[in-house]
């Protein structure tokens, strides 16, 4: 008898989570992937409790890093910027969870990382901005456009992770 409002309160709970739920783009530079930090990025998402639904190893073209960062294109390290993006591979993810975009940001820590706190993945493991080791979107429309750009549809993959009731209740 108890069970069945209980499971309607679950369901109601996880349907609340659901509606929540955003996609955020995150690329592992060419400096990152050079350092053998692939696994410690990875890692920090994945243990925060966000869940991967697409990955993939490239080496962007110049063309393509343009397009990337075409926001900054009036900036003067656009060129260099651009330049070293395409100089080797990259790790392009996609990672869901809830406000995953914003808290995404602060896991990476200040662009600058002489600015970036201890404990973020930029204040813990890079130094200088032109070597920050890691891009991650700066909002939901950000962050829309570069999903669509580094992926087609099909490579995002849906699934539940099991853990997920015991992320978020
Ligand atoms: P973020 O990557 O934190 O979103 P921006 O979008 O402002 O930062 O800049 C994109 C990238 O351009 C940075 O991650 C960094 O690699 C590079 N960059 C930003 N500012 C500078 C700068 N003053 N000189 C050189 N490179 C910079």
């Amino acid at each position: 008898v108890l069970a069945i409002p209980a499971a309607a309160y679950m369901l109601q709970e996880q349907e609340a989570h659901a509606a929540e739920m955003e996609q955020t783009f995150i690329a592992i530079k060419p400096d990152g992937v050079q350092r053998g930090l692939i696994s410690e990025i990875i890692s920090r998402f994945e243990r925060k409790g966000y869940k991967l639904v697409a990955i993939k190893i490239l080496v962007p073209s110049k063309d393509f890093a343009q397009k990337h960062y075409h926001d900054l294109k009036e900036r003067p390290f656009f060129d260099g910027l651009c330049d070293f993006l395409s100089s080797g591979p990259v790790i392009a993810m996609v990672w869901e969870g809830e406000g995953v975009i914003k808290y995404g940001r602060k896991l990476i820590g200040a662009t600058d990382p002489q600015k970036s706190e201890p404990g973020t993945i930029r204040g813990d493991l890079a130094v200088v901005v032109e070597r920050n080791i890691i891009h991650g979107s700066d909002g939901p429309e950000t962050a829309k456009d570069e999903i669509k750009l580094w992926f087609k549809p099909e490579e995002l993959v849906s699934y539940t992770n099991n853990a997920e009731k015991w992320i978020y209740g």
